[in-house]
């Protein structure tokens, strides 16, 4: 598989009456055609503001302050608002948590379906529409030709979500960045659009970033993970490897508080205290005041994101321990 997404050094901060606050910290990774990975953590880690810098869409009192964000080899960070905007709904698509807001009240299925297909694949009315037909019957929606007739507001949340994932993938973007497109969904209607993205990632060969809190959700659509902890990353690697041998506290808090449904005694355990807030100083480890392992060294020194496996980093000083246990040798990334 090649790259398609090289995220480096991406630091991103928000302007507030105490200056300027980082949210993203220095964070790197990279997506590759045909992969979806999934960006988890509480909220207030980052995983959101992320995603918005990605898609430079960040609010106003947002910038990137450093590093860069390659898509195809081409520096998004150095683009102008109008060059972003021919990427956005063409190379690069967007579903958001609430598709209510994200559909115009006043334009019908059809006309926002229709109008990417003009403007970026130069169709003709009647080519686009064929083809907004097409793409609502794929995403599941039954009688799409009526469909396209009405407004967002005569379908149901689970129909519209589909919709804007069909107006999202419309024009075959290399890059889809969903953040968290199904939590307002109910259940069956989540696992049906999940099962959907993953044929479609195939099917087109795209990339995928799907920001969620979701652990369950992970599970279903993920082919690496990437853990975000107040703005940093603090463990990243392939999908197996976070559930079945995860290396950072904090992941480890994340996957024990999804609940087992075979176990109806099991309480949910929760991650002790809360994230920090982006004006908030931590020494050392950012996670220490809420990490159960911590050692005199957390406090003082920020950990170094250490490579377990060529394909799987954590950034904690554990690591370091259970290496130096198994050969003596450190390895640091
Ligand atoms: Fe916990 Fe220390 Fe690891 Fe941070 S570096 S997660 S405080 S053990
Ligand atoms: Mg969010």
């Amino acid at each position: 598989m090649s790259q398609l997404l090289q995220v480096e050094n991406l630091e991103t901060k928000f302007r507030t009456a105490d200056g300027k606050l980082p949210a993203v910290r220095n964070i790197s990774f990279s997506v590759d055609k045909e992969e979806t990975l999934c960006i988890v953590g509480e909220s207030g880690s980052g995983k959101s503001i992320t995603s918005l810098s990605i898609m430079g869409l960040l609010p106003p009192n947002g910038e990137i302050s450093s590093g860069s964000i390659l898509l195809d080899g081409d520096n998004l960070t150095e683009k102008t608002e109008e060059e972003m905007e021919k990427l956005r709904g063409n190379t690069l698509s967007m579903i958001f948590q609430e598709p209510m807001t994200a559909l115009n009240p006043v334009l019908t299925i059809g006309y926002q379906l229709r109008e990417p297909l003009i403007i970026h694949k130069k169709m003709s009315k009647k080519e686009a529409n064929k083809k907004s037909i097409e793409l609502l019957d794929k995403v599941g929606i039954p009688n799409p030709k009526e469909k396209m007739a009405q407004y967002p507001h005569e379908l149901s949340g689970g129909m519209r979500q589909r919709v804007m994932i069909s107006i999202a993938l419309a024009c075959e973007p290399s890059l889809l960045v969903a953040d968290e497109p199904t939590t307002a969904l109910d259940v069956t209607i989540q696992a049906q659009i999940l099962d959907l993205m993953n044929e479609l990632k195939e099917e087109i060969g795209m990339g995928v970033v799907f920001v969620t809190h979701d652990m369950g959700v992970v599970a279903e659509i993920a082919d690496r993970v990437m853990v975000m902890y107040a703005g940093e990353v603090v463990e990243i690697a392939d999908v197996e490897s976070i559930f079945e041998n995860p290396q950072h506290p904090y992941t480890k808090g994340l996957l024990n508080s999804v609940p087992d449904v075979d176990d109806e005694t099991q309480e949910l355990e929760v991650i002790q205290g809360s994230m920090p807030g982006l004006d908030e100083e931590i020494t050392g480890c950012r996670f220490h005041p809420r990490c159960p392992f911590a050692m005199e060294t957390c406090k003082q020194k920020e950990p170094p994101l250490f490579e377990v496996t060529s394909d799987h980093s954590s950034k904690c000083w554990l690591q370091e321990v259970k290496q130096d246990g198994n050969s003596g040798a450190i390895t640091r990334s």
